[in-house]
Order: structure tokens, then C-alpha cells, then sequence
């Protein structure tokens, strides 16, 4: 079977540019006519460097990311950075408050090194009183994301300010009014993810209670819409994404991170102190400062995948020029309105799973049939036959999905559009 007589609409790994895998397959053995192939060459080479510098350009280009950010690749995989957001979070919050406890208690300046008894017991206080993570639960990512964050620190810390499943008879599909959830006072931070693959609800804009002035830290987890819409970084302290949905293959997790949470100004908390606090102290290679300190290369770094990214990106730049990611964003829109199109044409073949206002553009989950087993059976086994693959939910909802990650071409999109038409029509 050749690859252009499929369309793969599987959520992740996701198809590549088939552009981008032929030139790839020239660096692999030969990079840039040295004689050795891109994984073969140090991460600490000059040559490793300009991918990533070019790489970091290009993202940044794309998403218009402002000059106090930092972009950082890591290993950890989306469910890492699970991990990462708390310890890292969770050591900025203790810091800045042990600042003030210190500035207050001691009646000295924010550099006292030394923590006093007093500074000690007004944290320890202070943890057990005030320390809140904020969770919007919308699908199975940020439910993930949300126990990884109860399992490090303790359930108690853990505010789910959102769980959608209570306004939708137990099952994920919606996004419940900002007027419904119920955040924490003083959230250390507010974790949301944007588009949750496997339920298919994508956060149609920016919530409104999480902007202005008294707003949380707000910590987004794109790793299935990653650079597939217009996003306004600013009002983000943190974004992170696994590469492999939208942006490159699996292997490297891309975080921006607001540069005042790094140090100097926002030192993460003594370990010593986070122990004794009862907190968790995360792995080096989940500590952003340390990564950011490193220019991404603390360990080492699959560059491979980086010039995959890199190549992706600007692939993108060149076909949207100065439309940016907004010409991605026209694209991921006509492809998701054309197969939503077809799916409420024919609600008596068809049903979407989440609710219209909360429809995700990248995963469009849905059932064939009433979601009878051998009707949606026979569904995917007649797209295999016409070329579409990779079109079953995921496991753990069952029925249909289709994901249409920034490699899913138009003409991809068409062809499902018309398998779709022809299947309701025929039964
Ligand atoms: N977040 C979202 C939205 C995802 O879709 C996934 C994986 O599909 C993850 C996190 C976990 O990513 P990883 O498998 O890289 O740990």
C-alpha cells in the first residue's frame, strides 16, 4: 500500500508531511553531505545548536510567543510534564511566600537565606491552609493530569474547580459555564488542558474568569492542538505539549514558560525546604530552570526529532507567510465544519458525543448506529477498505473518532466527508 493511498486520522502518533519524512530519510543517513547521519552527531555540536535555535525561531515566529518567554524541549512526554507543572509550581509558590514570610517575620529584605522558626511554621501553616491547585476537569487528560498532581502533594491541595462529567449524566462531552466552577481563593495555579483528544471537547476560547489582574498562573496542556489555532501567549504562565499530535514525531515535549517564573527573579524553593514542608522535590530533568539554564540540552536531546519539529514549523511559516498560524487555524476550522457537516446531516446514522458548544476541531468523537458494536464494526472495517485508517475511538470511550492533526490534508478530509455520505446513504 502506498502512502498516498491513505488518509490516517489516529489521534497520535500522528501522520507527518510526507515532504518532511523524504528529507528526512536523507539526513538520517547523511546530514548535511558530513558523511554522518543527524543521530549521529553530538547534541552539543555547533551543528545540534542551529537546529534547535532554528526550531525555537520558528515556534516562536509562529505563535508570535513574546520576548519573556522561554520555549524549552524536554523527553517527558505530555504525562511528564504532569509531573513537572507541580513540582515546579508548587516550589515557585513556597519560595515566594517564604520571601514575603521572611520579609514580614524577620522584618529583613527578600534575600534572607537562612529560614527562621517563625518563617517555618507560618509556611508550614500556610501549605496546609492556603495551598490550592486548581484543576479543570474535562476529559481524560486534565482527570489524569489532576490525580498526578493529588498523587505528589496530597489530594487535599488539589481543588477540582470544574468536573464536567457531574453536568453531563457522568460522561465528558461538555465545558459547564465559568459561572458554575469553583476556583481556589489564591490557586497557586490553574491547570487546564486545551483539547482534550480522547473525549473531544476543545476549550472554545480562553476562559474569562482566568484573565486580569488577580488571575492565577495559568498552565494549558496543548498537546493535541498544539499550533493549530491563534493563541495570545501572554495570558499563559505555561503551555507544554507532547511533539506528536501536531508538531513532530514522539519524542520531545515543547514547553513556554513565562521567564519570571525562572531565576534569578523567582528562585524554585531549597529542597531542604520543600522536604521538610512535606512537599515533593521533582527529578533534574523536569526542573524548567535547570532546562532553561541549559538551553534545553541539560541531557541529552533527541535532535532528530527537534529538526523534525523545526521542519514542520517551518514548513507551516511557508505555506501561511504572514497569516501564521492563523492559515492553519482557517484550514483546521473548514476540515472540522465539513465532517461535523455531514455527521448532523444524518442524525438518525450519526451521533456526536460532545456537546456542539464544546466540539473539539482536532478529535471529532462519534458514535455510528446508536453505537452498536457490529454497526460501528462494519463502519471502520468499510473505511479501511477505502483507505481510511486510524478512525476508532480511543479504548476506554469505544466508538468513533477522527483526528485531524495539522497533517490530515483537505483532500483527506474530503475523502472521509465522502465515505461518510455514502455509508449514511446506503443503510
Ligand atoms: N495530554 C494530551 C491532551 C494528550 O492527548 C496526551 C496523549 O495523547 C497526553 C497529554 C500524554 O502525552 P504523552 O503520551 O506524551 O505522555
Amino acid at each position: 500500500v502506498a502512502r498516498s493511498d491513505v488518509h490516517y486520522f489516529g489521534a497520535g502518533p500522528a501522520p507527518l508531511p510526507t515532504n518532511v519524512l523524504e528529507e528526512a530519510a536523507k539526513v538520517l543517513l547523511n546530514y548535511k553531505d558530513k558523511g554522518i547521519g543527524i543521530c549521529e552527531i553530538s547534541h552539543r555540536s555547533a551543528d545540534a545548536n542551529e537546529i534547535l535555535a532554528n526550531t525555537k525561531t520558528s515556534l516562536a515566529k509562529l505563535l508570535d510567543i513574546p520576548d519573556d518567554y522561554e520555549i524549552l524541549f524536554l523527553q517527558s512526554g505530555g504525562s511528564g510534564e504532569f509531573s513537572a507543572v507541580v513540582y515546579n509550581l508548587v516550589s515557585i509558590w513556597v519560595e515566594k511566600r517564604r520571601v514575603k514570610a521572611a520579609e514580614q517575620e524577620l522584618g529583613s529584605s527578600g534575600s534572607v537565606k537562612s529560614w527562621g522558626d517563625a518563617v517555618f511554621k507560618r509556611l508550614q501553616k500556610e501549605v496546609a491552609e492556603e495551598l490550592k491547585l486548581d484543576y479543570l476537569v474535562t476529559g481524560s487528560w486534565s482527570l489524569k493530569a489532576s490525580q498526578e498532581a493529588a498523587r505528589l502533594v496530597g489530594a487535599e491541595h488539589v481543588n477540582v474547580a470544574v468536573d464536567s462529567r457531574k453536568a453531563n449524566d457522568g460522561k465528558f462531552g461538555v465545558i459547564p459555564p465559568e459561572s458554575e466552577w469553583t476556583p481556589s481563593k489564591k490557586a497557586a495555579f490553574a491547570y487546564f488542558c486545551d483539547n482534550e483528544t480522547v473525549d473531544g471537547v476543545e476549550f472554545p476560547a480562553f476562559p474569562k474568569s482566568l484573565e486580569g489582574e488577580d488571575a492565577p498562573l495559568v498552565v494549558a496542556d496543548m498537546s493535541s492542538n498544539f499550533i493549530s489555532r491563534k493563541v495570545d501567549v501572554s495570558k499563559y504562565a505555561v503551555i507544554f505539549g507532547g511533539a506528536q499530535k501536531n508538531i513532530g514525531n514522539t519524542g520531545i515535549t515543547i514547553v513556554i514558560l513565562r521567564k519570571s517564573l525562572l531565576p534569578p527573579a523567582s528562585a524554585a524553593a531549597d529542597p531542604e525546604l520543600l522536604r521538610a514542608l512535606g512537599l515533593p522535590v521533582g527529578p533534574i530533568v523536569l526542573d524548567w530552570p535547570t532546562i532553561a539554564k541549559n538551553n534545553s540540552l541539560y541531557n541529552t536531546l533527541p535532535i532528530f526529532d527537534v529538526w523534525i519539529a523545526g521542519q514542520v514549523m517551518s514548513g507551516l511559516e511557508s505555506t501561511y507567510g504572514v497569516k501564521k498560524i492563523s492559515g492553519q487555524e482557517e484550514v483546521s476550522n473548514d476540515k472540522a465544519a465539513m465532517i461535523y457537516g455531514v455527521l448532523d446531516k444524518y442524525p438518525e446514522v450519526y451521533r456526536v458525543v460532545p456537546h456542539k458548544s464544546a466540539r473539539s476541531r482536532m478529535n471529532i468523537c462519534f458514535r455510528v448506529g446508536g453505537g452498536d458494536a457490529e454497526k460501528e464494526k462494519a463502519f471502520l472495517t468499510g473505511a479501511e477498505k477505502v483507505g481510511l485508517l486510524g478512525l476508532k475511538g480511543h479504548r476506554s470511550v469505544g466508538g468513533i473518532r477522527a483526528s485531524k492533526d495539522n497533517a490530515v490534508s483537505l483532500d483527506g478530509a474530503k475523502k472521509l466527508v465522502a465515505y461518510l455520505e455514502g455509508y449514511a446513504k446506503a443503510v
